[in-house]
């Protein structure tokens, strides 16, 4: 076979030659040129010393990328090129960087310096190719093999055993027994190897197509560097829809999506929280509620020590967080997650759940034509018109100060409002209907901040608390909706007082810890029992004994909860986060929860404090 390389590079190495040096291109362009694969970038390797090299391209573009480790880069018209002279590596004492950096003469002892016998072969524009250690052996049988010792070579640099893995990976191709051997000895020498350098063969092995051989063979190794991971090994998950443990249905998933990092990074991660939900059923079967949240709490961990930069970490979290989205609100809520999310980010989020139910039994794996149903479904909206956002309404910020209302947050609140009522079908994107819809609906926008105090009480005494003056009890279920804009609580409420039953639904958008906005209307019954089938099958429906007691300028309001038998809760809504109230003497206050995330009833849904002493 004759390998010819670009004619920059040709060029560059003939200078070199003219003037008296060896050169020859090298390391994974040789690799991929003799794979018959288009190299990504072009090295080259030389006798010449670093100053030699600057002078025989003088007067050409070139920097000193690297001048004590001996490399240039040259600026030339076909692209960077970075010419390195031949080196010897002197020890690692510290693992991660050579003591000394030697030049040498010899391009077989720069080879020798090299990870493995693939990546040490160098080709001249003449057609000569330097393999001193069998690499092009070990590429026809497909082997990565570190050259020399194995051990010794991954005590030097710990980060050849990523490289391993990411070759292995990439190329699909095997380890060779005593270089894997000492990939699982020396592994604990990763911890020298910086997060950067970890990160990039991370992200690079991860998009290979070999990586569900490779992260399954090397699962230690996976593990020292993402100890996260660990309990998802071998995890069982008793559950029909899953035919493997945690771990491996994650390497399935990984190797299901597209080889894009952002993707592959979010199937590699969106399970990682299960171990720490999971719940068998009297059935026996295992469930893992809120493992989506759990998941983006360990998921965030790790991409910071990663470091991996803001917008990857920022949209891997995001589609960790809904990657469990119901598939039917993306045929019932389409408009509002596409004014909410974008396009790129919901065809991104279809691949993951096509990757994450191709993981899954395939009993199961008639969901993949819904799931292109609903691509088919977004792409011909995609068509149509733009995704609707705040920007897109036909009234703004003015319009609003322009009907007299003082500057203030709640402009922008308004706009969002206005641009939820359009896209659920309420109002025209009109500017004449929206004012008019906002006039109105003007109770539903004027809502006053919500400010509450909330205090743990003793368990008062009920039959002096029905005696007093204007009180009235009500018993409430409370049912928290699925909801996927995590800014908002929604729930529906059944309230009983004596024979009359009153429903209500709930929209809460919480601003800062004692301030929330809340929107509330009375449904029907029919209504109230259509949201029931968005419930949030992951929270239990709270249900309490309510005495809506009034008492000075306030009405107060107790909260009695069939799980407590010491307590209860004590709520109080202020106008004002200053405004003073008073209690009742029979009343005597254990505590003030207000700030305590524990006792809101969206946290009661899911689990009740242990009663306080
Ligand atoms: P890619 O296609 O990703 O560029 P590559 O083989 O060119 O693959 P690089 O990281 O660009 O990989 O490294 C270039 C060459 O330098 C390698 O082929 C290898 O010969 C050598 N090399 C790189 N990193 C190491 C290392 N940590 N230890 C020993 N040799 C290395
Ligand atoms: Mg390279």
């Amino acid at each position: 076979m004759r390998l010819t390389l670009p004619s920059y590079v040709a060029n560059a190495i003939e200078k070199l030659n003219a003037r008296g040096f060896e050169a020859y291109a090298v390391g994974g362009c040789t690799r991929d040129l003799l794979r018959g694969e288009a190299p990504n970038d072009y090295d080259i390797a030389t006798s010449a010393l670093p100053e030699e090299i600057l002078s025989v391209f003088e007067g050409e573009r070139t920097i000193p990328t690297g001048l004590a480790h001996g490399t240039v880069t040259l600026l030339s018209e076909g692209g960077p090129l970075e010419i390195t002279t031949y080196r010897i590596d002197g020890g690692y004492t510290d693992g991660r960087h050579p003591d000394a950096v030697a030049f040498s003469s010899s391009f077989r002892e720069d080879a020798k310096r090299r990870d493995f016998t693939v990546n040490a072969m160098a080709i001249h524009p003449d057609g000569t190719l330097l393999d001193y250690f069998g690499g092009q052996e070990d590429l026809e049988r497909k082997i990565i093999r570190a050259v020399g010792d194995p051990a010794l070579r991954f005590e030097e640099d710990a980060l050849r055993i990523l490289r391993a893995m990411r070759f292995a990976s990439v190329l699909d191709f095997e380890i060779e027994e005593k270089t894997a051997e000492a990939m699982h000895a020396e592994q604990e020498r990763l911890r020298l190897v910086s997060a950067e350098r970890i990160r990039e063969e991370l992200a690079k092995a991860l998009c290979g197509k070999g990586v569900l051989r490779i992260f399954t063979a090397f699962s230690d190794i996976v593990g020292f560097i993402l100890p996260e991971l660990v309990p998802s090994m071998g995890f069982d998950q008793k559950s029909r829809y899953h035919l493997f443990d945690v771990y491996t249905h994650t390497l399935h998933a990984v190797a299901a999506v597209k080889p894009e990092r952002v993707l592959r990074l979010t199937m590699l991660l969106h399970d990682v929280g299960k171990p720490f939900v999971f719940s068998l059923d009297e059935k026996g079967e295992g469930h893992f509620y809120g493992h989506g949240d759990k998941s983006v709490e360990m998921a965030a961990e790790v991409l910071r020590r990663l470091r991996f930069d803001n917008a990857t970490a920022d949209t891997v979290l995001r589609l960790i967080r809904y990657h469990d989205l119901p598939l039917e609100n993306f045929f019932t809520h389409l408009s509002r997650l596409r004014g909410r999310h974008g396009d790129p980010f919901l065809l991104q989020l279809l691949e993951v759940k096509r990757a994450d139910n191709l993981a899954q039994n395939p009993a199961f794996a008639t969901r993949q034509e819904r799931l292109a149903e609903a691509e088919a479904l977004l792409r011909a909206e995609m068509e149509k018109e733009p995704p609707f956002t705040v920007a897109s309404l036909a009234v703004n910020g003015k319009d609003l100060l322009a009907l007299g209302l003082p500057p203030s947050p709640q402009i922008g609140s308004i706009l969002s409002h206005l641009t939820e009522a359009v896209l659920d079908g309420r109002v025209q994107n009109e500017k004449e209907a929206l004012l008019a819809y906002f006039k109105e609906n003007n109770a539903l926008f004027s809502t006053p901040l919500e400010i509450e105090r909330k205090l743990l009480i003793a368990y008062p005494d009920t039959a002096l608390l029905e005696a007093q003056k204007g009180v009235r009890i009500f018993d409430i279920e409370q049912t928290y909706l699925y909801n996927e804009d995590e800014a908002l609580t929604e729930r529906v409420r059944l309230r009983r007082e004596g024979a009359s039953v009153a429903y209500f639904h709930t929209v809460k958008r919480r601003l800062s810890a004692l301030t929330a906005e809340e929107q509330e209307a009375q449904i029907t019954k029919e209504e109230f029992e259509a949201l029931l089938s968005r419930r949030d099958k992951t929270r239990a429906t709270v249900q309490k004994r309510r005495y809506a007691l009034p008492y000075g300028a306030h009405t107060l309001e107790i909260d009695l909860y069939p799980q407590w038998k010491r307590q209860a809760v004590l709520e109080v809504e202020l106008a004002s986060e200053k405004e003073r109230f008073s209690l009742p003497p029979y009343l005597s206050v254990l505590r003030d929860v207000t700030a305590d995330k524990r006792y809101k009833n969206v946290s009661l849904s899911r689990e009740f404090p242990d009663e306080e002493e």
